[in-house]
């Protein structure tokens, strides 16, 4: 079930990406823009980085 990142909400701070167990999710800096991107052939869907986003930003996609 892939991980869906809501961009609107996404602030790049990068919690996620220190939580996430495989290290799947990476942040991206474009120009004074950071947003995390997640690696959905690695991810295990472990919801780590569901319950690790203050910001609510990322959710699983139901299939
Ligand atoms: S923890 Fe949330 S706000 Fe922070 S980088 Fe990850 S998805 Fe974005
Ligand atoms: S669900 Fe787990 S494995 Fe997948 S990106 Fe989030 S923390 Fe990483």
């Amino acid at each position: 079930m892939p991980i869906k990142i809501d961009l609107d909400k996404c602030d790049g701070c990068g919690t996620c990406a220190e939580e996430c167990p495989v290290q799947c999710i990476t942040i991206v800096e474009e120009g004074d823009r950071k947003y995390a991107t997640v690696n959905n052939d690695e991810c295990t869907d472990c919801e780590t980085c569901v319950d690790a986003c203050e910001k609510g930003a990322i959710s699983m996609i139901e299939a």
